[in-house]
């Protein structure tokens, strides 16, 4: 008899049964049978034509469904998930179509050979359900693409599937294993559940899965600390929910203390409904009291076939329009963050990379919708398989594209969200364009249980002044509308349900920041003197000349860094010597007078432009960038030098990322050149960035040379910490006001004063209350910030004396992290100076 389905080997290598793999779970097939391979080469292929049901977060197992329903498992190497990914290279999607003999996912088959406990990997059908296999080959060297496993239909007995009937008892619960709930404890699971007549199910937000199928529980995806909710109905449910919570909290052997868990586990009704507190990491800063309103979105169904190309083309470009169309209307209407990011969509709207992909599943048989979803599925997965987790954030926006033209196509359109004003809105990921929909006056905080600080979302919500956090994590989405909140964005934290008392102070707060904001901005245009009239600079970072007009009415008294990669980036050629002449002209010019830094070019590292290009590097942040490139490229720097002295001669100059007094030296020559070049006759000052550890350390010998410093907080933190500044997961740890990187002001500071210089900060830091008085103490007296942050930095620098603050800057060297740093300030800024 023919078979119905033929299962290819999915890679090279040695075929085995499943009697031989070394672990219990495959060997006694408690996820299903079929056969193991030893791979000689590191590449998986998919064994028939299915779709993949889910990658395994951790890159080492994958899920595809087959013709008939069938389910088959591939987990590449045993106990491959505690590798986290490392080694894997995942080439599709979840829900993408795949083809026998497409690549899966690459591995490292050496890095796989030391760290795993075996490189067998099994290939399991999960759920026979009546068919039968037929184990072709085992014991011997197969090809990959060979045929290993033929399946024939069995009868398809039609199950009564009467609804069961009885009591439903539920438990909340947090996942303790340290690597999830992967393959190994997904088959434990399911082995005793299924020795239950119940009905069991976990859940997760916005999933659920039948506890007696492994795949389904690991197709859950659940993580170490994701909250879930245990349900069993009928016979025996409460035994089978006692057993398998017992099971689970157990943690299989692989338990880990859970850092934020719900209040309590063991009662079932209020342990997701009343987490006291959430941690999240802060996307937009304020403080915010308000009732929760939720906001999460279903799916838009989508059918696979079409109903004949030129139909669907026609619907395709018809939805693409009227997005467009959509989207325009909005960009007339809105501010400059979100003008930039409608312009984003469009332009995504216009790839022809990504219509033409669309365009080409219609023309093989699919619909709009489907082609659309798959065409946005593959840039989603490309641009997540860059691992740079800044562009892993710009797969909002393609999703956000994705959802809307869905939407058009099938008549959809999102309710309009009531916001009672005070609102505070959860999800679980938000939308650009959900959240540009919503009435911002109404709109108190944000919070979402994932999401990072600087997606587009966070953007915008800080464009609006609404306060955001990200990455609060699953608990989010059981907290119930209307429940009242205490969302501090800067210490990460949403309160839920808090006690009286804490709503009140809360409340206090809130009118006491307000009473304070509009006090700081009525003064924000005054000069800025500490309370003994000691003088600091209150300066703006600025990105464009748009920015300089804001920036004046916002109280900047000068300019304290110009980035100028905006002139270089996202273009084809560097601009020549006249365009950048009068570019600094005109930012020197909206500044009437006012002091001007100028950073020379700072690409590399996270900025690249495609006319400067870079050798590939293992790790860019500490490659060519900054000073280096120019050094490199002694023509591009000569160009830029003469272009500031021409078109802004009163501006002051200052070189990025540098980490030696050679450097320093050669720009100082590079600069003395480019004076001759145009015949320059006056003062100019060349300051340096203080970005590096190096640079801080020996700031006593750059001071010897240079005219002025100015710490660069945002990259001294990420090179003292060695934690990426742009890693979402990290974003909470990479706080500037830890001490070794005060410890590394005060001694660029202390060099600076050694040659009677001064010392500035145009880092983030620079803008944080917290950290203004702690860096006055060290003998920064210049401090650049964006525009929003002025009025408040100023107001709170006339409340200081300079002996406060050198009192607490030294109290801040001695503490042991930035959390002590921050709670010594606070105590500082609210007991008075
Ligand atoms: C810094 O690193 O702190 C800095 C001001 O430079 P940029 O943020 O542009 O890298
Ligand atoms: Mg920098």
């Amino acid at each position: 008899m023919a078979a119905d389905l033929v299962l290819l080997s999915p890679m090279a290598g040695w075929a085995a049964v499943l009697d031989e793999v070394p672990d219990p779970v495959f060997a006694e097939r408690m996820l299903g049978d079929g056969l193991a391979i030893e791979p000689t080469e590191g590449v998986l292929w998919a064994p028939c034509d299915a779709t993949v049901i889910s990658v395994h977060a951790a890159r080492h197992a994958v899920t595809l469904r087959a013709a008939g329903g069938v389910e088959i498992l591939i987990h590449i190497g045993l106990e491959t998930v505690a590798l986290g990914g490392e080694g894997f290279e995942v080439h599709v999607a979840d829900g993408q179509a795949v083809t026998a003999g497409q690549r899966l996912i690459g591995f490292d088959l050496d890095l796989l050979a030391r760290r795993a406990k075996s490189l067998t990997s099994p290939m399991v059908i999960t759920d026979l359900a009546g068919h039968t296999m037929d184990l072709r080959q085992a014991g011997r060297l197969v090809a990959a693409g060979e045929p290993v496993i033929e399946l024939t239909w069995g009868e398809t007995a039609a199950q009564d599937i009467a609804p069961v009937a009885g009591p439903t008892v539920e438990r909340r619960l947090v996942i303790p294993m340290i690597h999830g709930l992967h393959a190994r404890p997904a088959a434990r699971v399911a082995e005793l559940a299924k020795s239950f007549p119940a009905e069991i199910s976990l859940a997760t937000v916005g999933r659920r899965a039948n506890a007696k199928s492994p795949v389904g529980l690991m197709t859950l995806g659940l993580r170490h600390g994701d909250a879930v909710l245990l349900s069993a109905t009928g016979e025996q449910a409460q035994a089978a929910v006692a057993a398998v919570a017992a099971l689970i909290e157990g943690g299989m052997g692989e338990g880990a203390p859970i850092a934020v868990a719900p209040e309590s586990p063991e009662t079932s009704a209020s342990a997701l409904a009343s987490p006291a507190q959430l941690r999240g990491v802060m996307a937009a800063p304020g403080l915010a009291v308000g009732k929760a309103v939720r906001l999460f979105r279903a799916e838009v169904p989508v059918i696979e076939a079409g109903a004949g190309a030129a139909h669907e083309e026609a619907a395709l470009s018809a939805a693409l329009a009227q997005v467009r169309a959509r989207i325009a209307v909005m960009a007339g209407e809105g501010d400059k963050a979100r003008r930039s990011i409608l312009g984003a969509h469009a332009a995504f709207l216009e790839d022809p990379e990504l219509t033409g992909q669309a365009r080409r599943r219609i023309g093989e048989g699919k619909s709009a919708g489907f082609a659309w979803k798959a065409a946005i599925g593959d840039y989603v997965e490309a641009l997540r398989g860059l691992r740079d987790p800044r562009m892993a954030e710009r797969v909002d926006d393609l999703v956000d594209l994705e959802r809307r033209v869905l939407q058009v196509l099938a008549g959809e359109e999102d309710r309009a969200l009531d916001l009672p004003s005070g609102s505070i809105l959860l999800a679980v990921e938000l939308l650009p364009s959900q959240l540009m929909a919503l009435d911002a006056s109404r709109l108190a905080g944000i919070c979402t249980a994932k999401g990072g600080p600087t997606s587009h979302v966070a953007i915008l919500a800080a464009a609006m002044g609404v306060p955001c956090l990200v990455a609060a994590g699953p608990a989010v989405a059981a907290i119930r509308d209307g429940t009242c909140l205490i969302l501090d964005a800067e210490a990460g934290s949403l309160q839920v349900a808090p006690a009286a008392a804490a709503l009140e102070a809360a409340q206090t707060a809130l009118a006491a920041r307000h009473q304070r904001r509009a006090a700081a901005r009525a003064m924000a245009r005054e000069d800025c003197r500490m309370a003994d009239g000691t003088r600091i600079d209150v300066f703006a970072n600025l990105g464009s000349l748009g920015d300089a007009q804001g920036a004046l009415a916002a109280g900047a008294e000068g300019c304290g860094l110009l980035r100028t990669e905006f002139l270089f980036l996202e273009r084809e050629t560097a601009p020549d010597e006249d365009e950048q002449a009068a570019q600094y002209r005109a930012i020197a010019e909206a500044l009437e007078g006012r002091p001007l830094i100028v950073r020379l070019l700072d690409v590399g590292g996270d900025k690249s432009a495609a006319y400067l290009p870079i050798a590939a590097e293992e790790n860019p942040a500490l490659g060519v960038r900054g000073v280096r490139v120019l050094l490199r490229r002694p023509q591009l720097l000569r160009t830029q030098l003469r272009a500031i002295l021409r078109g802004a001669p009163g501006a002051k100059i200052m070189a990025p990322m540098v980490a030696s007094l050679a450097e320093l030296k050669a720009v100082r020559a590079a600069l003395d050149e480019a004076r001759r070049d145009v015949a320059f006759e006056g003062r100019v000052d060349l300051g340096v960035m203080i970005e590096t550890p190096a640079a801080a350390m020996i700031a006593d010998q750059l001071a010897s040379e240079a005219d002025f410093l100015s710490v660069g907080t945002n990259d001294l933190t990420q090179y003292t910490l060695a934690m990426d500044r742009g890693n979402p997961e990290l974003a909470a740890e990479v706080d500037a006001l830890h001490p070794a990187v005060l410890r590394l002001i005060a001694a660029a500071a202390n060099g600076g004063r050694k040659h009677a210089l001064w010392t500035g900060v145009c880092g983030g830091l620079a803008g944080d209350v917290a950290a203004a008085p702690i860096l006055i103490g060290l003998g920064v007296t210049e401090l650049s910030m964006p525009g929003a942050a002025i009025a408040e930095v100023k107001s709170m620098i006339r409340t200081l004396s300079p002996g406060a603050c050198r009192k607490l800057a030294a109290e801040a060297l001695a503490q042991d992290s930035p959390q002590a740093v921050r709670a010594l300030s606070n105590t500082f800024l609210t007991g008075g100076a």
